[in-house]
Formats: C-alpha cells, sequence, structure tokens
C-alpha cells in the first residue's frame, strides 16, 4: 500500500493589499504542482517601505482571509504576523511544518510560493540553503519580466508565468491615494474593506509620520 502523500503550498507576501494576481498565481500553481492546499502567509513586519503608507499586518490579514474565503484549497495562516519581527522564510517553513506533522507514514511535499523578484534576491535573505531543504521555491511572475535566476541549485526552484500578475499592490494603492477606481483589481469585499477603514489614503496608515 502506497503511504498518503500531501502537497502543501505556502504563498508568501506582504499582500499590501492582496489583488487578483495573487489570487490567479495561487490557483495556477496549485494546479501546476497538484498542490492539496494553498496557506496564504502575511508577513509580519513588510521588508520595505515605500513612500506610500501601507496597511497594518492586522488589516493585512484580515483582507488575506477576505480574498481566500471562497476556494476550499485555500487558507490563511498567522505564523509570521504572531512571531513579530522581520520575517524570515526559513522561520516561515520551520513553524508551518511543525503545524503540519505528517500523520503516520504520511508524507508532506512542501512548495514555498512568491514573486520573481522577491526570490531574485534570496542570496542575501537568512540562510538560502536551509530554505530550499524545507521547501520547493516557486517564483510567479508576470508576462515580459526579465527574470533573474536565483543563485539556487538546479531543481529546487520553478518559474512560472502569470498574465494576472501586471496587477500590483504598488499601484493599487497609488490609485487609492489618487482616488482613482480599483473595482476589478481585487475582490469587491478587500475594496470595500480599503474604503471602511479608509487605508492607503495619503497621510494616514502605519507607515505615516
Ligand atoms: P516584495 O518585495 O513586496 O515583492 C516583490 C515583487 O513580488 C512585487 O512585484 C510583488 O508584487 C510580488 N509578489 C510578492 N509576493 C507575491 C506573491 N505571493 N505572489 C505574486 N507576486 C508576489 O516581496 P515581499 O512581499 O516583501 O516578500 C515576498 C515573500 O518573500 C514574503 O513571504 C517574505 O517573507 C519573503 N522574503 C523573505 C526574506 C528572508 O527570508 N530574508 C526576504 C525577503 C522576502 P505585489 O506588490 O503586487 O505583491
Amino acid at each position: 500500500m502506497t503511504a498518503a502523500h500531501r502537497r502543501i503550498g505556502v504563498m508568501g507576501g506582504t499582500f499590501d493589499p492582496i489583488h487578483h494576481g495573487h489570487l490567479v498565481a495561487a490557483s495556477q500553481v496549485c494546479h501546476r504542482f497538484a498542490l492539496d492546499y494553498m496557506l496564504f502567509s502575511p508577513t509580519g513586519q513588510p521588508w520595505h517601505k515605500d513612500a506610500m503608507p501601507g496597511a497594518s499586518a492586522e488589516d493585512r490579514y484580515l483582507m488575506t482571509v477576505l480574498a481566500t474565503s471562497a476556494d476550499p484549497r485555500f487558507d490563511v495562516t498567522r505564523v509570521d504576523i504572531e512571531r513579530g519581527g522581520p520575517t524570515y522564510t526559513k522561520d516561515t517553513l520551520r513553524d508551518l511544518r511543525a503545524q503540519w506533522t505528517p500523520q503516520g507514514a504520511e508524507h508532506i511535499e512542501w512548495f514555498f510560493v512568491t514573486g520573481a523578484d522577491a526570490i531574485a534576491t534570496i542570496g542575501s535573505w537568512q540562510d538560502p540553503a536551509a530554505i530550499v531543504e524545507l521547501a520547493h521555491l516557486v517564483a510567479v511572475s508576470r508576462p515580459g519580466h526579465t527574470f533573474v535566476e536565483p543563485p539556487l541549485p538546479a531543481g529546487s526552484w520553478s518559474w512560472v508565468e502569470i498574465p494576472a500578475l501586471s496587477i500590483s499592490s504598488t499601484d493599487i494603492r497609488s490609485r487609492v491615494a489618487r482616488g482613482e477606481p480599483i473595482d476589478y483589481l481585487l475582490p469587491n469585499a478587500v475594496a470595500q474593506f480599503i474604503t471602511k477603514r479608509g487605508l492607503y489614503q495619503t497621510g494616514q496608515g502605519p507607515g505615516a509620520a
């Protein structure tokens, strides 16, 4: 008898805010790699602060829950938010692997999915050698994007092109700040949450002075 085998994806991102590009990417990667689940993991402390004000970790988490709740393959984990401090992918994967222990003879195969721009910088992340021991890496990018190969062993990573990734969180934040529409770029519930909380208005939010 063959031991049970589960394949679990971890979708890492700041999700400030989550949009349809992220959701299409997660769905396509689930299909391509025959994943059973995709766990969206909003970062704790984002790595970079740009000129636009960003949402708090709790608001990014809530938007991610709103966006993913209807899809039975998708779930959201709080591991990076509850650990606090800057998010290191090595810790994300270690914490999730500790939570999802295989049952009996079951084997769990892990995939870490994020933007190709982020994965291109993996040489400067904490302990890339440990990360590729913990999960297969999947770099998602938009068509026409010049992909910079990460300094990782062949076979430890894959690259997937996602047309819908021409939508970007940076563009959505800029549109909100300029008072332009964001309809259909992201789930309606997330757009309503942004309005309700007054997120991404110039001079507001946790990034503001
Ligand atoms: P980022 O620099 O904000 O994003 C870089 C690019 O990738 C942007 O174009 C972004 O578009 C896109 N992107 C980010 N997450 C994506 C996703 N899940 N699916 C599709 N596109 C995505 O990246 P970040 O959010 O800070 O970090 C991404 C992940 O890498 C996080 O899980 C983070 O913890 C991890 N990371 C780890 C380390 C480390 O361990 N030292 C260092 C850096 C990043 P959008 O803005 O539209 O999302």
